[in-house]
């Protein structure tokens, strides 16, 4: 298949090698739906026949991403993550498939990065106040020191034959890390059972491409860097059976004290990362991963993250924070899709 836009200069490309083996266009056209979620914006493009009867596809798009709300969100009283946080101590709590999958999948990557990422941070995440409870400001020592206690992935028993949980007591988890990436691949797995094999989701900028546009090419995206200005070639990525997801101190953070205090958490000190990292983007083909392994790789930093990337095969991009400069760094994976 010819990628024509591979041969413009100034450019980078990222071409999973699954393109070459793409099914011939099916015709069609393009239908664009957007709409608000999880505090963010959502959007869906896929193709299907000019006569798509739009109000089947809308409800199925809105199911998934109710579903992930409503199991999973930190911001909804009625959602079945609060009901396990306010649990007894000592009781095991049966969860919905969706839940129970996110979670097993955030345990493991809290094993993998060494508790880097770590879905039981809750308590550290409203104590920095990024959570719904309380405002944003550096908090006590004590208080961090108290919620430091109560986290821990280690302190988190799953039964995976009865999909329930173990709350020890007082164990707050919160999973914004990694259920908007979850929320895309539900996304698409529900258009998938539609019959819909080509589509692009995006929740919040993490993104999953999957099939080709009517003309034949993949969807193509381009891969934000946080300094626009910036002397960089753009990186154009083929989504072809592939998520993309980024996590980057430029979007969301507080000023205190002259410097910025960031939304991701390390919970193994408890504290706002501080590091020189601006961003840290993954391509996984399961959305769910791109997103937790973008968390769990910023907290890591501009050495340890590369350094882990490299080792899991996992194909990661560091934007450096260099004074006023950005630097690259870029995983062998990463590398190796690059053309
Ligand atoms: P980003 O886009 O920067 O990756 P996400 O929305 O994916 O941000 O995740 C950030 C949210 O995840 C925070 O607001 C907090 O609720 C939670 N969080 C913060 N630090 C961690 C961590 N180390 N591991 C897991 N979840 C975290
Ligand atoms: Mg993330």
């Amino acid at each position: 298949m010819s990628l024509g836009v591979a041969a413009r200069t100034m450019r980078r490309v990222l071409v999973p090698a699954s393109v070459d083996h793409a099914p011939p266009p099916l015709g069609g056209r393009v239908h664009a739906f957007s709409g608000r979620t999880m505090g963010t914006s959502w959007s869906v493009r896929l193709v299907a026949s000019a006569r798509l009867p739009r109000h089947h596809v809308l409800p199925a798009i809105q199911g998934a991403l109710d579903e992930v709300v409503d199991q999973m969100s930190t911001w909804e009283a009625g959602a079945d993550l609060r009901r396990f946080n306010r649990a007894a101590p000592a009781t095991w709590q049966a969860l919905p498939d969706s839940f129970f999958e996110v979670l097993a999948c955030a345990r493991d990557v809290a094993e993998q990065s060494a508790g880097a990422f770590d879905p039981t941070a809750g308590a550290l995440v409203d104590a920095w106040g990024f959570g719904p409870a309380a405002p944003r400001g550096a908090p006590d020592d004590a208080v961090v020191l108290r919620a430091l206690a109560q986290a821990g992935w280690r302190r988190l028993e799953l039964d995976t034959a009865r999909r329930a949980a173990h709350q020890p007591g007082g164990l707050a988890l919160d999973l914004s890390a990694i259920a908007k990436g979850f929320g895309v691949d539900l996304v698409a797995r529900r258009l998938d059972a539609l019959g819909i094999e080509s589509h692009l989701v995006e929740i919040g900028g993490e993104l999953r491409g999957s099939g080709v546009k009517p003309d034949g090419q993949p969807w193509w995206v381009q891969l934000e860097h946080p300094d626009q200005a910036a002397d960089e070639p753009e990186t154009l990525l083929a989504l072809h059976g592939l998520s993309v997801a980024t996590s980057g101190d430029y979007r969301r953070w507080f000023e205190h004290d002259g410097t910025r205090v960031s939304h991701t958490i390390d919970p193994r000190d408890g504290l706002p990362i501080r590091h020189g990292l601006a961003s840290v983007t993954v391509l996984h083909p399961q959305c769910m991963l791109a997103d937790a392994w973008s968390t769990a790789l910023n907290v890591l930093g501009p050495v340890d993250g590369p350094a882990l990337a490299n080792r899991l095969g996992l194909a990661a991009r560091f934007i450096v924070r260099d004074g006023l400069h950005f630097e690259e760094r870029r995983s062998a994976a990463f590398e190796k899709l690059l053309h």
